[in-house]
């Protein structure tokens, strides 16, 4: 049996709706980039809502809107995909890694806290914002997130591109924070394609944002007017409407994503060695992004991954820390041991076969194959 790692879910009716689109021969800034915008702010209770090419272009977008540039320091994780740092070194800022939490994955709000505590006046300075990731679509911790940015005078950035749906204290993800993040690869709960959104209720910052979207066009909307610099992170039409329709099933499409991470869950439960996804009580509802598992420390993960994936099953080591990739390394002079939490979790965790159609079948024979490995690894 062949199971893949993930698969997006599109249906004759999300096929349609892209065809629609080109036989209009309308296929950049038009109506469905607007419908799509409307759709997710609806849906996340945000004001404004700016749909761009990908995740990382509305992450870049949120560090030059807020102004944040050379020599500025931003906090956050290093256990995250590397877009989420990547967008603060895009405008030369510096990102100032600290550990996350060993059972929700997430920052940790106590060690920013003691971290922000122990600065000096001139480092305090340069500190500007916080950018916290819902990891694995599980939302952080923000109340105590607000609490810190609050007393520090510090922007807040939510990273939710993995959490679209989830909810902290009946509160959507995407609002937490000042601004937040979709992304829409179509490993993502829904997908574009390639695609993303900023979400604010910021009225200045949507103002930038999008003259920023579309090469720093102000909102005369001539289309020879420039005034700043800005790129091309538009959406196109196609995307946009494959989106919307995509949106239209979100509900069924979390519920389905829910249904095969009980399944996993309640097949895991008795595997000792395997510690499932640790949700918090915080969160109200859980948009599962990934199902990603801890293996008890000592067995070897690597040839774990190895045995399942000679057996069909596509999986994945999630996520390698940021703060070891090889140019953050040279950059920053980041290493080993910086951040324990973090290292030990990565050496661990396997992102198993994880979307919307996975058949029970096929969990059961993943859940069979990894006992098996893990009963012939760990003799
Ligand atoms: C997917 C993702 C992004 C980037 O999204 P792209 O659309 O791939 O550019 C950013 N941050 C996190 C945490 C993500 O998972």
């Amino acid at each position: 049996m062949k199971v893949p790692l993930s698969s997006p879910d599109i249906i004759e009716k999300d096929i349609g709706a892209v065809v629609g689109v080109m036989k209009t021969r309308h296929l950049s800034i038009g109506p469905k980039v607007v419908e799509f915008e409307k759709r997710i702010g609806n849906y996340v209770e945000t004001r404004y809502t700016i749909a761009v090419n990908s995740g990382t272009s509305a992450l870049h977008l949120i560090i030059r809107g807020m102004g944040i540039g050379e020599g500025d320091v931003v906090i956050t994780t290093p256990f995250s995909f590397i877009a989420s740092s990547n967008c603060i070194l895009f405008e030369r800022g510096r990102p100032l890694f600290v550990d996350i939490e060993e059972e929700t994955l997430n920052l940790d709000a106590d060690k920013v806290e003691e971290r922000l505590k122990n600065m000096s006046v001139e480092e305090l300075a340069k500190v500007k914002a916080l950018l916290v990731v819902d990891a694995f679509g599980q939302p952080a911790d923000w109340d105590r997130f607000k609490e810190v940015a609050e007393k520090y005078n510090l922007k807040l950035i939510e990273d939710s591109a993995e959490a679209l749906g989830s909810e902290y204290k009946g509160k959507r993800a995407g609002s937490l924070g000042e601004v937040g993040v979709f992304a829409f690869y179509p490993n993502k709960q829904i997908s574009t394609g390639e695609g993303g959104v900023l979400v604010t209720d910021n009225e200045e910052l949507d103002r930038l944002a999008r003259s920023i979207r579309n090469q720093g066009r102000g909102e005369s909307g001539e289309w020879l007017d420039h005034e700043r610099l800005g790129y091309n992170f538009r959406m196109d039409e196609l995307s946009a409407a494959l989106g919307c329709s995509q949106m239209e099933r979100i509900e069924e499409i979390l519920d389905k994503r829910a249904k095969v991470a009980g399944m996993y869950g309640e097949k895991l439960a008795e595997v000792e060695e395997v510690q499932v996804p640790f949700i918090a009580p915080y969160v109200s509802r859980m948009s599962w992004f990934v199902y990603v598992i801890r293996l008890e420390k000592g067995i070897d993960r690597d040839r774990v991954i190895r045995f399942l994936r000679e057996g069909g099953i596509e999986c994945k080591p999630y996520f390698t820390p940021i703060h070891l990739q090889p140019f953050y390394r040279k950059m920053f002079g980041c290493k080993e041991g910086d951040f324990p939490i973090t290292e030990d979790v990565t050496g661990r965790t396997i992102a198993l076969p994880f979307f919307n159609n996975l058949k029970e079948e096929q969990i059961d024979y993943v859940v069979e194959k990894l006992k098996e490995g893990i009963g012939r690894i760990s003799r």
